[in-house]
């Protein structure tokens, strides 16, 4: 069983996807292929790459990284100034090479290829419908049943899509390349990013801007939420699909999942960490703390902050090992620790008889936030004061970010001061919901910490009841 090893040793939220795509831009699987590097943090169980090159759609796709996966012979044979392209994080349900995408559709009214990021949460209600009436689906992937769906619907191509989508529920994003156009959608309540640049005389469309940067592209804007951007020969048409919007950026993608120098919705996601940790040094000072630390990579903007706000000196405590080997084994807890180890090492010379600010961006488990206290401690630290830059996980997330189920969120079963005991930290403090807006504004989803879900969707309310059942279990 292939895991993400960083994921694992985490026990953190595992990233969904990330797509990439290219219109009317010579090589442009080339091109993809870069923007797949910049997209890699969102997704490391597989890639792939779709082009049209005036004839035939072509694609090649293959299990790892995407610079395990591509060489020059294999892009080379990708022709085309068409493209997309995806990076993949799935379940362990749906691994294999069939799973690993843009699917491609081969029909008689054309054939199209789709890149999706997100889950669709009616994906069973909607396959078992689909199959009742006759579609043989090739994948376990809950982004098939948008080829189907789209297939099945009559008119233009493009009504076809509005149809198909407006039978949707969760949180997407996702591009299709057809054999003229590309389309950009995004779901309508905004949860996923994606967004779209201007390249020569063409288009990039990237889940995340650091895509753009990659190949010198210039952004135009974000694709809004409920819209489709058709991109064709005379350049972009947007197309609601539904007038019932409303922005709901997953607040984790600025805590956790996106890379600190993408813009996701206006905001820098650096920026959006660097406020968070801001404002937690004001709700949670530490009298005594000689320095400041953060857990690498995706704390050390929050850690800045907190330093900044506390007027404690920021310092470098832990090292990320990035050789370690990406895939594991169902690993025991033994074999965790040690994995926590290989991956992260203290500074001993910086941290050895000094009270610690421990910045991290979140807890899921608990475990991982325990073994580096543990670390620390071994390294001679004479205190750890654990300060978490988003406020306690005590809710599911049913919108498409794979977050543990409910029994597995530490924060939903103990108390604070339980769980500062459990992870052996001299004191611990959350960001409070309060402050999380304050830093990232109201136009998030913050469900997994509020329990304020934007919107109840199909079949949300017995998912949480079935969640409540198992954790009183
Ligand atoms: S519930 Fe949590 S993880 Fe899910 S979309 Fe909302 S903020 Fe993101």
């Amino acid at each position: 069983m292939v895991k993400d090893l960083g994921a694992l040793l985490e026990n953190k939220i595992i990233e969904e996807c990330g797509v990439f795509g290219i219109y009317n831009v010579k090589n442009a699987a080339q091109l993809t292929y870069y923007g797949l590097h910049a997209l890699q943090h969102r997704g490391q169980q597989g890639a792939g790459i779709a082009t049209f090159d005036g004839e035939k759609i072509s694609r090649y796709r293959g299990e790892g990284l995407v610079i395990e996966i591509f060489n020059s012979e294999n892009i080379s044979r990708l022709k085309g100034e068409y493209s997309i392209g995806h990076v993949r994080m799935g379940s362990d349900e749906v691994s294999g090479i069939e799973n690993i995408q843009p699917l491609l559709v081969r029909s008689h009214t054309g054939d199209f290829t789709v890149a999706h990021n997100g889950r669709i949460i009616n994906y069973e209600q909607l396959r078992t419908q689909l199959e009742y009436e006759g579609s043989i689906f090739q994948t376990s992937s809950s982004s098939e049943v948008i080829c189907h769906l789209i297939q099945r619907q009559t008119g233009t191509f493009t009504e076809k899509i509005k149809k198909a989508i407006g039978k949707l529920e969760g949180s997407f994003a996702f591009l299709i390349m057809t054999e003229k156009n590309i389309y950009a959608v995004r779901d309508k309540n905004g949860f996923s990013p994606l967004a779209i640049a201007k390249l020569d005389d063409g288009f990039v469309i990237s889940s995340e801007t650091v895509g753009f940067e990659m190949i010198n592209a210039q952004i135009i804007r974000d694709v809004k939420p409920g819209e489709i951007i058709k991109i064709g020969k005379k350049g972009l048409r947007s197309i609601m699909y539904t007038e019932s919007t409303q922005k709901k950026m997953c607040s984790m993608e600025y805590i956790y999942l996106a890379r600190p120098d993408s813009d996701i919705d206006g905001l820098n996601v650096h920026a959006s960490r660097r406020m968070c940790g801001r404002i937690l040094a004001q709700e949670f000072p530490c009298e005594d703390a000689d320095i400041v630390i953060g857990v690498p990579d995706s704390s050390l903007s929050a850690a800045m902050g907190y330093s900044d706000g506390a007027g404690v000196p920021y310092e470098i405590g832990l090292i990320k090992n990035r050789y370690i080997g990406r895939t594991f084994i169902q690993p025991t807890q033994e074999e965790r620790e040690r994995g926590v180890k290989m991956k992260l090492s203290p500074v001993s010379n910086t941290i050895k008889g000094k009270n610690i600010v421990l910045v991290d961006d979140s807890i899921v488990r608990g475990t991982t936030s325990k073994y580096i206290v543990k670390l620390l401690k071994e390294a001679g630290a004479k205190a750890v004061h654990v300060r978490i830059a988003s406020p306690a996980m005590v809710a599911p997330c049913f919108y498409g970010v794979d977050t543990s189920s409910l029994k597995d969120l530490i924060s939903a079963r103990m108390s604070l001061q339980e769980l500062r005991d459990y992870i052996g930290a001299d004191s611990l403090g959350f960001l409070s919901n309060e402050g999380l807006k304050k830093g990232l504004g109201n136009n998030i989803c913050s469900a997994c910490f509020d329990r304020e879900y934007p919107t109840y969707l199909f079949g949300l309310d017995e998912n949480f009841k079935k969640e409540l059942k198992k954790l009183k279990n």
